[in-house]
């Protein structure tokens, strides 16, 4: 089925008329039929010299769906071993793009989406997203995660023209990445809940629609995780799309505001590996680990919120010496500190979220309850535990600390720094 955009695009309650960058999205079986009628015939004819862009492990799950694609394109096969968003695979994929090339043609997951964003900017190229896995809703951003020189950057790139995703490829996946996707999605919870306080506390800018249309697509993949897990087609293409709706829900907000807040912070925080040793994780299993500390934090905040037990403290700054006990050990504190300049906290007027906590109490009652987030973790065959993702368990209060000054975002997680529970 196509993905209906000019239903995204038309004038929106919030005020805007919301930008989608991306001309087309497929997600179907036969995809890369479309495509290739696309590349000999169709809109993407004009295109001479296009070049496919994989690793050994993607290109042997799609050679047989990309058989005639193939047969038009050069083709550069990346090595999986060891392959990340970085320098170094930059270096060696802007050697080996031939000179001519027009179009790059993403064939895999994340790493291959971010590595041929970056470079297809910087050659002034588009490229085209062939997804080999519903592992991260990452496919339509902007913005490639890189790592550069150690460092993690997220550095300005381009969203795809078009998504060829083939059910036939990506339903058949190795199941870790496909529920590795389940937990980004199910982050949503946290992250949408994030975003509509930080509305309330500062009047930050929201749109209702791309809330409710996320809120929707999760909801749809939550029914079906039994069969997602079974690897059923339809079920996998629900789980593709409401990935790719909160890619577009980026791209209509501008930002990854609807896609990334707390949970996404703690899970950023352990790649920085500050207070924990190195983990081979995927990013989507970090982030379903963050979403369950995230909503354990937000239960107890709730609760006393409540009972009348939660109070409005005097804000007075970062807290310098945590960050540099901790960043600061590993040469990170004058960049965690810029990140944090100015402090997104001086946003908040304390009377006003006073006043706001009602109405952020209904909505962190909204978050489903943690045995129901877990019970929707295990249905999907997802990491649930700081164990599981290979993180020691005494990082979580550490973690809940210092994630929220990873990104210079409100998250309630950064927001409670100005909250009290009444006998803690
Ligand atoms: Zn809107
Ligand atoms: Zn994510």
């Amino acid at each position: 089925m196509e993905m209906d955009l000019e239903h995204l695009r038309k004038p929106c309650t919030c005020g805007r008329a919301h930008e989608i960058s991306v001309r087309g999205i497929w997600i179907e079986e036969g995809a890369s039929k479309r495509l290739y009628e696309m590349l000999t015939e169709g809109e993407l004819r004009e295109f001479t010299a296009p070049v496919i862009v994989w690793d050994d492990n993607t290109s042997e799950a799609a050679e047989e769906a990309l058989e005639d694609v193939a047969e038009i394109c050069q083709e550069i096969c990346l090595s999986s071993a060891g392959l990340q968003a970085d320098n170094r695979s930059v270096e060696i994929l802007e050697e080996t793009l031939p000179e001519e090339t027009d179009l790059i043609l993403a064939v895999g997951s994340g790493t291959i989406h971010d590595l041929s964003r970056y470079v297809s900017s910087q050659r002034r190229i588009p490229f085209i997203s062939v997804p080999t896995a519903a592992s991260v809703d990452g496919f339509l951003s902007t913005i490639a995660a890189m790592t550069w020189n150690g460092m993690k950057k997220s550095l300005p790139a381009q969203a795809p023209l078009y998504v060829f995703a083939d059910t036939d490829i990506f339903s058949k996946a190795p199941y870790r990445l496909t529920a590795s996707g389940i937990s980004d999605l199910l982050g949503k919870y946290i992250c949408l809940a994030d975003w509509r306080i930080a509305n309330l506390v500062t009047g930050e800018y929201i749109c209702d629609k791309i809330c409710e249309i996320e809120y929707k697509a999760i909801r749809e993949v939550v029914k079906r995780l039994d069969d997602i897990r079974e690897q059923d087609a339809e079920a996998c293409e629900r789980l593709m799309y409401a990935l790719l709706l909160s890619g577009l829900a980026m791209q209509m907000a501008g930002n990854s505001r609807p896609a990334s807040s707390a949970e996404h912070h703690l899970s950023h925080l352990w790649e920085m590996e500050v207070i924990n040793p190195h983990t081979e994780a995927l990013h989507g299993e970090k982030v379903g680990v963050g979403m369950l500390l995230a909503e354990q934090c937000y239960r107890r905040l709730l609760e006393a919120i409540e009972e009348g037990r939660c109070y409005v403290k005097m804000y007075s700054g970062p807290e310098k010496q945590l960050l540099m006990d901790t960043f600061g050990a590993k040469g990170l504190y004058e960049s965690v500190a810029e990140e944090n300049t100015p402090d997104p906290m001086l946003e908040i007027d304390p009377d006003r979220l006073n006043r706001a906590l009602p109405a952020i109490a209904g909505v962190l009652d909204e978050i489903p309850p943690g045995d129901k987030l877990r019970e929707m973790l295990r249905a999907g065959g997802c990491c649930m535990t700081l164990g599981e993702i290979g993180l020691p368990e005494d990082v979580a209060g550490q973690s809940l600390l210092l994630a929220p000054y990873v990104r210079r975002r409100l998250s309630f997680l950064r927001i409670a720094k100005m909250l009290e529970i009444e006998g803690v």
